[in-house]
């Protein structure tokens, strides 16, 4: 006698599973829909099953129905095995592999068709199983594990050659599929009795629906697109596959205002909108794109194979209708979506290019409301930069590859180069220059900016301790510090003991700060330029004019030398400018400070900045940051002049 229960128990399993499907919104998507195919044909098989079980177990001489039901159970149960490679094929998405490769079309194709056939003939010639005097299997019977186990060993080499992409759950929960099909089987072929095989399938299409199937995981719960891990995952696939996609990139610029203006409730309502409307475009231009909804305003609509060229119409409507605002709860909101199409993998090197550049690109430029392209928006060689600059910068600390350039300073009283500021230069072998700027501000994040700053500092003072400095005659070097490090209680310790070390006088040394809006640990930076000070070296406010200008800290801060920044001498024909640049020097001056103008480029700049009775320039009109050696000539053949 067989015995149905487990039957029984896998059907109920599986309509559960099903009916999940339906309630978690897992009908779309080609991988979604093999799922769901895949769950009934293993319901199919089940009902197959049971009865034919029950018609075997009442000996019934119907042999037309019993013939049937064996025949259905045969032909749906082993024809699940395919189905499931099919399934894995599609949550890897190669497709477009598939369809260059013969030799994996054969190894899919021709156990299908012997399956398909030797159970179509078996009417004719009953060589896989008979019906007659009860059920019986034939010769041929042992083909259809034959034909399994091939999809199962191309199922196993797919995971392992895929495993990268496919991340560690994914791999635990498509292989343990195979496993507990496969004891069931077994199970089952030594004891036809048992009927185990539905409740293994059950149970491992159960794991995967719990593994991989799950929405919380891609679907983004207010506007029911895809999530940003799901959009990294397929990008990723992307790029692994070499898959060409078109995406449209749209970031709502002023989402963040608008959250600040009508309040999150109301925001995520736009966001909701801004949903809707692109997937009613997407409807009704037949896009067929995938959708997602990363974060603080960001959509991307991404198209690929036959639809990859309808990206362009679809961005120039979906751009028109978003101008046009949004109406909640009878507030007008106006949007401002930038919108970028790019090509993928073409426009972008690598994955990482293609996540930096989307997280930004509608705070680097103007809102122009027309549709861009990537390829015009960024700079690859910039990009690459900022990926890897911290590898970038560790490397160069490795190498010690770091190097202080001088930029001449000029006293107007004086009539000749009194000094000079330190500026790091970094030329990576990859990269080429890497600007001072981004360089800083990244090493300020990883913080190897003490790192960094220690190095150029040591430079300064073993130029400052070496012969050929002492015949510059020279006052003091200037050297950056950045705001991290004013805010390091170990500072003067460290750059006292650098200076000890080459046997440097405070008076040689002048450092440069910036001003800060930082409110926090302004005790630390007081104390370390008090105790500097006593030290005797003496303090610029460098960029003074710029960003957060606060007339308190120049009055508090103990500082001897105010740098003019840059932008000044560039604007000096503006009146308004003038007036403040000319009240600003007077003010400076009466408390005693000394002033010095940065980026002074021409004769009339300078002649200008004389008339101002600035004390020092600074600029490439006398020379630009240059290596040290080149520093010691400029400045000895300028001494001769
Ligand atoms: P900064 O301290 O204001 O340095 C002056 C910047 O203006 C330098 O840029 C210099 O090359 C540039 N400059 C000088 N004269 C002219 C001119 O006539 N025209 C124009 N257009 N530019 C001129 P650089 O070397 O690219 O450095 C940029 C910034 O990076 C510096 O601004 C400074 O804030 C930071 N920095 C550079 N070296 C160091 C360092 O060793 N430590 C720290 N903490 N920061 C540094
Ligand atoms: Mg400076
Ligand atoms: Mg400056």
């Amino acid at each position: 006698m067989k015995n149905v229960s487990y039957d029984i128990a896998a059907l109920i399993l599986l309509i559960v599973l099903l009916h999940s499907c339906y309630i978690r919104k897992m009908t779309r998507g080609i991988s979604n829909r093999l799922f769901m195919i895949l769950t009934l044909d293993t319901i199919a098989s089940t009902i197959f099953d049971i009865a034919a079980v029950f018609l075997d177990n009442a000996q019934s001489n119907n042999t037309i129905a019993l013939y049937t039901m064996h025949f259905g159970y045969l032909l749906t149960h082993f024809l699940s095995a395919p189905m499931y490679l099919l399934f894995l094929i599609s949550l890897i998405d190669t497709w477009h592999k598939l369809r260059k490769n013969i030799i994996l079309q054969a190894i899919l194709f021709v156990p299908f068709v012997m399956t398909v056939s030797v159970l179509a003939a078996n009417a004719g010639n009953h060589l896989v199983f008979s019906v007659e005097g009860g059920y019986k299997r034939g010769p041929l019977f042992p083909l259809l594990y034959i034909c399994t186990i091939v999809y199962v060993i191309v199922a196993i080499i797919y995971i392992i050659r895929y495993r990268s992409l496919l991340g560690r759950t994914k791999i635990i929960t498509t292989s343990t599929f195979v496993p507990v099909e496969l004891a069931a089987m077994i199970v089952q072929m030594v004891h036809p009795a048992s009927r185990l095989e539905m409740f293994g399938g059950a149970i491992g299409l159960l794991i995967v629906s719990v593994g991989i199937q799950r929405p919380e995981d891609y679907i983004d719960s207010f506007t029911q697109l895809t999530k940003y891990s799901a959009y990294v995952y397929d990008r990723k696939r992307d790029s692994y596959n070499d898959k060409h996609v078109k995406i449209i990139m749209l970031n709502i610029g002023n989402f963040p205002s608008v959250q600040a203006m009508v309040g999150f409730d109301s925001a995520m309502q736009v966001l909701k909108e801004v949903a809707n409307k692109i997937r009613e475009i997407n409807r009704k231009m037949r896009g067929h794109a995938d959708l997602y909804y990363l974060d603080n305003g960001r959509f991307r609509i991404v198209f690929w194979g036959r639809y990859y060229d309808r990206a362009e119409g679809m961005a120039e409507a979906l751009n028109q209708e978003l101008k046009k605002g949004i109406n909640i709860m009878g507030l007008d909101i106006n949007l401002m979506p930038y919108m970028v199409l790019a090509g993928y993998p073409e426009e972008f090197k690598d994955f990482r290019t293609l996540m930096s550049f989307g997280a930004d690109f509608h705070q680097r430029d103007p809102y122009t409301g027309r549709i861009m392209r990537a390829s015009e928006m960024y700079d690859q060689k910039q990009l690459d930069i900022q990926n890897n600059i911290d590898a970038i910068i560790e490397r160069a600390l490795e190498d010690e590859r770091f190097e202080v350039y001088y930029q001449p300073i000029y006293s107007i009283p004086q009539g000749k180069f009194v000094s000079a500021e330190a500026l790091i230069r970094l030329f990576d072998p990859e990269h080429g220059f890497i600007s001072p700027e981004l360089l800083i501000t990244a090493a300020e994040q990883n913080g190897t900016i003490h790192r960094i700053g220690e190095f150029v500092f040591e430079k300064v003072c073993q130029f400052i301790a070496s012969e050929e400095y002492k015949k510059l005659d020279l006052e003091y070097i200037e050297v950056n510090l950045s705001v991290a490090q004013v805010m390091n209680g170990d500072l003067p310790e460290t750059y006292l003991s650098i200076m000890e070390k080459y046997n440097v006088s405070p008076a040689k040394i002048n450092l440069e700060i910036t001003e800060t809006a930082a409110a926090y640990e302004q005790e630390v930076m007081i104390d370390n330029l008090k105790q500097l000070t006593r030290a005797g070296i003496s303090f610029s406010l460098d960029d003074y004019g710029t960003g957060y200008s606060n007339i308190q800290r120049v009055i508090q801060l103990p500082l001897k030398i105010i740098k003019l920044d840059k932008s000044f001498a560039n604007e000096n024909n503006n009146q308004k400018v003038w007036i403040f640049l000319k009240n600003t020097v007077k003010m400076l001056k009466d408390m005693n400070m000394e002033i010095v103008i940065e980026g002074v480029e021409t004769q009339e700049m300078l002649d200008k900045f004389t008339d101002l009775q600035c004390d020092f320039v600074q600029g490439y009109f006398f020379s630009k940051p240059i290596p040290q050696n080149d520093f010691v000539e400029f400045i000895s053949n300028a001494k001769k002049i």
